[in-house]
């Protein structure tokens, strides 16, 4: 623990409470209990302001801290560069810039190009706005919508929010960005919502698909640019694609001549068990946005990957002012971020982190589905990876949403147990009542049988 006294730590609580404006926190509940202050972090671990420790099954909360809290090796090579130099924009290069980008790119087959920036939001706003430039260059400004799914998220802008699929998020931020047009999700369970009649599996997965060829001819061909999807929904539930859907969309997507952005920000490296989401499904996308595991955390970087052909486009007309992606990062030129990135990924390597994920990533998924033939209420178990999703409903035949107190409640009596879970977003029916699940990617089986017997316990006090 760290060596504040008692009285200091009044005293951080006191400053949390007087001058913090917590993240997604609605803050009434802080006028009847203390903040809960995060000290310090070793493993798959964390020790909050009284000395309690915590068993984190979410890494960081928001699916980050992919190689575990403590590591000194990424905290030194961090040292290292920011002693010899810290920060120079972009405009310019940097040792560990370029060493990442090598890195990464060498992982992901048919990329070229990493432009660097500091949030997931930030990632996803460039690969925006170059596929609005292209619009503009290639096809005299028309192909300028771009498509987004139902249930994705893509950040926390106003233009990510007009691409977000979670109405919950943007109540009260309209009006929001034109030139973002919504596509149906793909959660097979919840189909028949859909009105696409009784179909699963791959009908299922190709139907869904061709939904996004519907909204496209709706819409006008000519006018849509981009597909932006994520691999496999996050917040929105843990939705992993059915069978078929991708392979459907890569049709799409050639028939129409869409570029794809695939949106990593939780998925990549390691999530899932692969480097990278979209390599489960043998797709090649136009650009891929990152940001959370990259560096696990331990410095803040985002990266907007592409390939040589889009980087090629912006370098035709060099004299002129439009000839090239005239935008910029102050933070992308954070050295911090590149120099973690590259210890982050050699840890993951080191370890064999991916092999721990998939193996690991099973277990967690078969627990949960063990615990739903004990508990009525766990309505659907979803995951790839150490990234999963048990959806809770209330009536199992008819469906419906588990009440999202009892879905808090939940996550509550976990907490209590001294075990981090998380809970998809809150305020739609049908939408709050997934709890969340993504330890870092060194779990043991210990650790997961853990986390699936703190839930055991909780579902049986909470639902009885
Ligand atoms: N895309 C996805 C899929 C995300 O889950 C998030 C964050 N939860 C973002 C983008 C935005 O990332 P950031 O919060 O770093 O801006």
């Amino acid at each position: 623990m760290d060596h504040l006294t008692p009285n200091d730590m009044s005293a951080v609580v006191e400053a949390d409470r007087a001058h913090i404006w917590h993240h997604l926190m609605p803050h009434k509940s802080l006028e009847t209990t203390d903040p809960r202050i995060i000290v310090e972090g070793k493993g798959m671990r964390v020790w909050d302001q009284h000395g309690k420790e915590h068993l984190d099954a979410v890494s960081g909360g928001v699916w980050t801290v992919n190689v575990g809290y403590g590591r000194e090796s990424i905290a030194n090579a961090v040292r290292d560069q920011l002693v010899k130099m810290n920060f120079f924009a972009q405009t310019l290069g940097s040792i560990p810039g370029s060493r990442f980008a090598e890195r990464l790119i060498a992982k992901m087959p048919g990329m070229s190009r990493v432009f660097y920036a500091n949030s997931g939001s930030e990632a996803n706003e460039k690969a925006f706005k170059m596929i609005r430039q292209i619009s503009h260059r290639q096809h005299g400004g028309r192909k300028w919508k771009i498509l987004y799914r139902e249930r994705d998220y893509h950040g926390t802008t106003i233009a990510n929010l007009s691409a977000g699929g979670q109405d919950e998020r943007n109540a009260q931020y309209g009006p929001f960005t034109p030139g973002f047009v919504r596509v149906p999700h793909c959660l097979e369970y919840r189909a028949s919502d859909q009105g696409w009649g009784d179909l699963s599996g791959e009908d299922y997965g190709r139907r869904a698909a061709d939904a996004i060829e519907e909204v496209i001819l709706a819409e006008g061909p000519d006018t849509v640019g981009a597909l932006c999807l994520e691999p496999i929904t996050a917040g929105g539930g843990v939705i992993v694609p059915p069978p078929g859907y991708w392979e459907r969309v890569a049709e799409i997507v050639k028939k129409y001549d869409l570029l794809l952005h695939i949106d990593e920000v939780v998925c990549g490296v390691g999530r899932t068990g692969e480097w990278f989401g979209y390599q489960h499904y043998g797709i090649q996308p136009d650009f891929v946005t990152m940001a959370k595991g990259v560096a696990s955390g331990y410095a803040a970087i985002s990266c907007m990957v592409t390939t040589e052909a889009v980087f090629e486009m912006f370098k035709d007309k060099p004299d002129d002012h439009l000839g090239y992606f005239r935008d910029v990062s102050t933070f992308g030129g954070c050295t911090a971020g590149p120099a973690a990135a590259l210890e982050n990924m050699a840890i993951i390597e080191r370890e064999d982190l991916l092999a721990n994920c998939a193996a690991m990533g099973e277990r967690l998924v078969g627990n949960l589905e063990a615990l739903s033939e004990k508990h009525a209420v766990i309505g659907q178990v979803r995951g790839k990876g150490l990234f999963a999703g048990a959806e809770l409903v209330s009536d199992r035949a008819a469906k419906t949403p588990a009440d999202e107190a009892k879905v808090k409640a939940v996550v509550a009596d976990c907490m209590q147990q001294g075990v981090v879970i998380g809970a998809s977003n809150r305020s739609l029916p049908g939408f709050n009542n997934t709890l969340l699940f993504s330890p870092a990617l060194i779990a043991t089986a210990d650790d997961i049988d853990a986390i699936t017997a703190s839930v055991d316990a909780a579902l049986g006090r909470v639902f009885g």
